[in-house]
């Protein structure tokens, strides 16, 4: 094997609220792959199409091209033997499928990255990050800049009434916020495991 390249593959999850900067550290992780010239694919859910259909891009307009998959067994079919790293945007939004998805490309070899929601916007483990973060090798759980006070924020607010789990939105529908800034109320009703959930997916798409 080439220098710097990993015998052995290796999940890498990249978590945390709203803004606080995992899309950021995905393409950081990616572009240095890059120079280490890994061939890399970037995947993300076709129903994220906020900033465009094919495209990942943070809050602080960076972007990357990506391939957009509706269900995440896609991956494995788009996966070239080449690829040494596949990098995944937005990956709350996958089925659960998601996690074995992710255990089949580390068992041959790759260094997968995913990035996502910890916490969807009642504070509860968000689709299959839970899992993921218990299957990671190694975890980031970042944070945002709490948009009242300024402290550290783990937790995204919803702006808008919705109960929809799935809302698409950007600064007009969510902020960044700290524990204590954060909707209290709504979070005492998570009681348990939210897998029951059937999300009903509302696409608000007029962004910025
Ligand atoms: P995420 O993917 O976690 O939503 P991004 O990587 O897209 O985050 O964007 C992070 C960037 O968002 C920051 O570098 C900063 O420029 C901007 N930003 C906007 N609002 C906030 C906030 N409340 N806290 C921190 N960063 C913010
Ligand atoms: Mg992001």
């Amino acid at each position: 094997m080439a220098h710097g390249s990993l015998q052995h593959g290796q999940l890498e999850v990249i978590c945390g609220p709203m803004f606080s900067g995992k899309t950021e550290e995905l393409l950081r992780r990616i572009r240095r792959a890059q120079i280490a010239r890994q061939r890399v694919q970037v995947f993300k859910p076709a129903l994220d199409t906020r900033f465009g259909v094919t495209t990942v891009v943070s809050h602080s307009a960076q972007s990357m091209e990506s391939t957009p998959v509706n269900d995440a067994l896609d991956i494995l079919e788009f996966v070239k033997d080449s690829t040494r790293i596949v990098a995944i945007d937005e990956v709350q939004f996958f089925a659960p499928s998601i996690v074995a998805v992710t255990q089949k490309l580390v068992a041959r070899g790759l260094r997968v990255i995913v990035a996502g929601l910890d916490l969807d916007y009642l504070g509860r483990p968000f689709g299959s990050m839970g899992e993921l973060l218990a299957c990671a090798d190694e975890v980031a759980k970042i944070q945002a800049i709490c948009t009242i006070c300024g402290a550290p924020a783990s937790r995204s607010q919803r702006l808008s009434v919705s109960k929809e789990k799935i809302l698409l939105g950007e600064k007009e529908s969510y902020e960044a916020r700290c524990r204590s800034h954060f909707d209290g109320e709504e979070e005492v009703q998570y009681e348990g495991n939210p897998n029951s959930d059937s999300p009903n997916i509302l696409l608000n798409s007029n962004m910025n």
